[in-house]
């Protein structure tokens, strides 16, 4: 669609186009936009303070934007839409954003989230969440014991997930329940893997394991582990030189990684994310895992 519009209406050598959200999808639009080779400048507006909220913290997420801004796209937080503007042709030719300012535009896209298609459950009675989304336990198994549901259309725990990766996970539940469940005891949803990695117009990004711990307290803390405390802690390398930002994020007492945000260099995605899973006590300092082993020899 992206393609055939610009064909169709974008001539011109000052175009303009504009990117509303700052999710992943919106940063997949914005490059995909940049790559038709068409438009003079890209605009990304995105309502929340920084981008990708939602795996990203405040730091890392200020970080993509200096970087991807110094491509040539430029980036505004805390702002959106309000109306398009029209010519006589009928043709997009501004925007006008909730502040009241206006601005050309010869092309808008949004990527402002995904909207659970639950109106087949909604007709006929299921219960849906306050969001959307036809309410599952971790059975998969909605208000009518007789109707289950899987992948975006669900909400389980009130939340629908917009990743593949989770759907894969309900339907693995769903079909052994069904296929070994009188021989077995039942398989049950639970927290599913999240993990982001990508390059995202050419900077490394990433959020695996339990990437928030710190600031929304943790989904999971190991058992029987009474030095490990009940929060979480955060270890924080960010170089402004290379334009390197980790974060990594452990128990009280160090001992077990929960999860993390890479931007800048996605390197030791793959250790960091296989340790976050393992949920076992770390071999290492939790400090070795960002600045690597340190020799103890000053001379
Ligand atoms: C542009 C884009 C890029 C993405 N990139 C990624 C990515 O890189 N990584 C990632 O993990 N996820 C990505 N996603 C998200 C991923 O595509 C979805 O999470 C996944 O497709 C959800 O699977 P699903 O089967 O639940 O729904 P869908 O894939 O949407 O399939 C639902 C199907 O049900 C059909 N349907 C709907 N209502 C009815 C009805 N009443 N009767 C019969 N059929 C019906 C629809 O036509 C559709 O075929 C991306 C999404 C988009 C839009």
């Amino acid at each position: 669609q992206l393609i055939h519009y610009t064909e169709q209406n974008v001539n011109d050598d000052k175009a303009h186009a504009i990117i509303v959200g700052g999710g992943l999808l919106a940063l997949e639009a914005a490059k995909a936009v940049m790559d038709l080779g068409k438009f003079d400048s890209i605009k990304i507006v995105q309502l929340d303070g920084w981008l990708m909220g939602r795996q990203l913290d405040k730091r890392g997420g200020k970080l993509l934007e200096k970087k991807i801004s110094k491509m040539g796209i430029k980036v505004e937080c805390g702002l959106t839409t309000k109306s398009l503007i029209f010519n006589d042709d009928g043709h997009l030719s501004a925007v006008e954003y909730s502040n009241g300012t206006k601005e050309r535009c010869d092309l808008i896209c949004f990527a402002i989230g995904i909207v659970p298609r639950d109106n087949l459950a909604r007709s006929c009675g299921l219960d849906v969440g306050p969001r959307g989304g036809v309410i599952v336990d971790n059975y998969m198994q909605t208000s009518d014991p007789d109707i289950y549901a899987i992948g975006e259309c669900a909400a389980w725990k009130g939340r629908t997930y917009g990743l593949i990766a989770p759907g894969y996970a309900m339907a693995d539940v769903l079909s052994f329940n069904l296929t070994q469940g009188e021989m077995h005891s039942l398989k049950a949803f639970a927290e599913p893997d999240t993990n982001t990695r990508l390059k995202l117009l050419g900077v490394d990004v990433a959020a695996f394991g339990d990437y928030f711990a710190d600031t929304e307290g943790p989904k999971w803390l190991p058992k029987d582990c009474r030095k490990c405390g009940k929060g979480a802690r955060a270890l924080i390398y960010d170089n402004p030189i290379d334009e390197v930002y980790q974060k990594l994020i452990f128990t009280e007492d160090g001992r077990y990684l929960l999860g993390g945000i890479l931007v800048g260099d996605n390197s030791k995605y793959p250790l960091l994310s296989a340790l976050t899973k393992k949920r076992k006590p770390l071999a290492q300092e939790p400090g070795e895992l960002i600045i690597g082993k340190q020799s103890g020899d000053d001379s």
